[in-house]
């Protein structure tokens, strides 16, 4: 029996966006088997015709960018200016690994018996990605971007609820890469396995439960592994932030595109006393308050939906386990626009720091208001959950301002910036339960992609 993968809009679910057959373990060998094929001629058909691929690539994603973006929107709920942005990213990601296909290759070594050492980067073979929905282009992107140019074939997992954006995004690249090069291979936890199994490297973006199974697989298989998973992500405000600005920063921060980012901002620390926290809360609910849900179409709508129904239940559930513990719900809660996937952005405060809301990501618009002694304390509860993806900090004084950047454990620090948004072709990753391997984006991707090879070329004189 076949099993279907389908697709719906989260903010009208009767729009079915994609249903198609999932890959079963048996198609995936065979993709496989292909992809080891053609990615041969790939690698031996030197960097400029990787890059002259690629190119083009970043040409017809340019010209078709408007198609790209409706359909994010259509099928993740995105907001239609952040879908935009993100095909922007996507297009700018493919002219980086244009680039970096000419990039240097190795390094040259002081032989210590005359001739010549040299190092140079060769591809894995097979690059298996496995990735979520919340960024459907610009994910599978930033993995298949760095892994085709150092000349790897590359199957693609993508998650169900964006395998209409995947499958798009790998038949306009059909369009100028050889054919079987890069595959989509549709499907859930079987199929991301049977990929996972399969790959000569893996990288991987989605939850620290899934995340962590595959990195187990794959190191059991002894191939290169990467995840990328959750994060928990604090906002520490210091006595001398301006409440009003630093809060209509954090609310969209936290509240936008439905909270749905791993970078969005969850927990929001402000240092001070009580008279501080009334201050910075009353800001905050006020900027939270003014961030209406809508139709992420429709331009100015920066909250949409959430993606499905048991996304908008696991919200629900979190604000029904804040209020029995006795937490306040000091804006949103649940609402219903009456069709569509629709959750209020929900601020909340008076949890113990170790209640599972405090602790653990609910992927929607909720956040939580912790208060703060001091600079100590403002750390301890910013690293004081599992994970350590990102943090951000926000004051005029430079000095508390690098304290806290120099002190918490996150892989990625932002100083009066929201925590969400990291540039392309820096380095991305996080630190504890929020990564597993090196980092992606950028040169960080290109290393990972590769292998070194140390070659000692000795004179033939004995
Ligand atoms: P998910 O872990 O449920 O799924 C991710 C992918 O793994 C999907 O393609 C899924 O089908 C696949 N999968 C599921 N079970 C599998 C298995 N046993 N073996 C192999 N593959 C399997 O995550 P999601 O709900 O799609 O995405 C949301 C999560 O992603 C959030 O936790 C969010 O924080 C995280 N995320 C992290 C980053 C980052 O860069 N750190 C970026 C975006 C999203």
């Amino acid at each position: 029996m076949t099993t279907t993968i389908q697709s719906r809009s989260p903010q009208y679910p009767g729009d079915l966006v994609a249903d198609v057959p999932a890959a079963t373990a048996g198609d995936v060998r065979e993709a496989a088997g292909t992809a080891r094929t053609v990615q041969r001629d790939w690698w031996d058909g030197g960097a400029a015709a990787r890059a002259t691929a690629l190119g083009a690539a970043a040409r017809t994603l340019r010209e078709r960018a408007a198609e790209a973006a409706a359909l994010v929107v259509r099928e993740v709920g995105k907001p239609a200016g952040e879908a935009r942005a993100e095909v922007g990213r996507a297009v700018a990601i493919l002219d980086y690994y244009v680039q970096a296909a000419y990039g240097a290759w190795g390094e040259t070594y002081p032989p210590s018996a005359g001739g010549v050492l040299w190092t140079e980067r060769r591809p894995h073979g097979v690059a298996g990605l496995v990735t979520p929905w919340n960024f459907p282009l610009a994910i599978p992107l930033w993995k298949a971007a760095p892994a085709l140019a150092v000349g790897n074939a590359v199957l693609l997992k993508p998650s169900p609820e964006a395998v209409a954006c995947a499958t798009w995004l790998a038949d306009l690249m059909a369009e100028t890469l050889p054919a079987g090069l890069l595959q989509v291979l549709p499907g859930g936890a079987e199929t991301g396995e049977a990929v996972v199994r399969a790959a000569d490297v893996v990288s991987f973006t989605g939850s620290v439960t899934v995340g962590s199974e595959v990195a187990v697989a794959a190191t059991r298989r002894r191939v290169p592994v990467q995840a990328e998973m959750g994060g928990h992500n604090a906002a520490v405000v210091l006595p001398d932030a301006d409440p009003g600005m630093v809060a209509r920063v954090l609310a969209l921060a936290a509240m936008g595109f439905a909270g749905q980012k791993c970078t969005a901002t969850r927990r929001v620390v402000v240092v001070g006393g009580d008279a501080r926290v009334r201050e910075v809360t009353e800001a905050l609910v006020s900027a939270v308050g003014a961030l209406e849900p809508g139709d992420p179409s429709e331009d100015g709508v920066t909250v949409g939906p959430v993606v499905t129904e048991a996304a908008r239940d696991r919200v629900v559930d979190a604000v029904a386990a804040v209020r029995a513990s006795g937490g306040r719900v000091l804006v949103g809660g649940v609402g219903d626009r009456g069709r569509g996937w629709y959750v209020r952005p929900t601020l909340v405060d008076g949890l113990d720091p170790g209640h599972e809301v405090s602790q653990q990501e609910v992927f929607g618009p909720l956040a939580l208001v912790q208060a703060a002694r001091d600079l100590d304390h403002a750390v301890a509860l910013a690293d004081g959950t599992p994970y350590g993806l990102v943090t951000s900090v926000h004051g005029r004084d430079a000095g508390p301002l690098l304290e806290v950047a120099r002190r918490v454990r996150t892989g990625l620090v932002k100083v009066n910036a929201p925590t969400t948004g990291v540039d392309f072709y820096a380095p991305f990753g996080g630190e504890a339960a929020s990564s597993i391997g090196p980092r992606e984006q950028g040169r960080a991707a290109l290393d990972f992609y590769a292998s070194t090879r140390t070659v000692t070329f000795a004179p033939h004189a004995g």
